[in-house]
């Protein structure tokens, strides 16, 4: 017997249904809804950052929206085991990567698919955009170029 077996416990379950702001970061997020990388570029140092930042956290002007390329490269990833529940549908495996977006200055942890099992280094990739965006990892990267 437990020396807390005087304490009244019951087992309950909260559910919250709420609308969520991406505040100066929104668009980024319609760009994910129109199959765009929108980055934040800083209009006084020129830094690109991607994702948008509305201010720049180098040296704190404001940075305006421009729209990337849908190509980067693959800088270091780790395979997953297993395969996140909103990318099964593609039946390839899936790598947990960095990613440098052509012309931003910062890089992204995102999901990379590699139909053929190659994540190597170097490679070239494409962003992919998927049908409803709710959070940053509704999109993800290709090796299917
Ligand atoms: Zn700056």
């Amino acid at each position: 017997m437990s020396q807390n077996s005087d304490i009244f416990e019951v087992e309950l379950v909260d559910t919250y249904h709420y609308r969520m702001s991406y505040g100066g970061q929104s668009p980024f997020f319609r760009g994910l809804e129109n199959g765009q990388l929108i980055a934040g570029k800083c209009t006084a140092c020129g830094r690109v950052w991607l994702p948008l930042r509305p201010i720049c956290s180098h040296c704190y002007a404001k940075a305006e929206a421009v729209v990337l390329s849908n190509g980067g490269e693959l800088l270091t990833s780790i395979v997953l085991l297993h395969v996140p529940e909103h990318l099964k549908h593609l039946g390839s495996p899936v790598a947990s990567a960095l990613v440098r977006v052509d012309g931003a200055d910062t890089c992204m942890k995102v999901f990379v698919v590699s139909p053929d099992h190659n994540f190597a280094k170097g490679r070239r990739l494409v962003a992919r955009f998927l049908p409803k965006v709710g959070t940053i990892a509704d999109f993800y990267f290709t090796t299917d170029v």
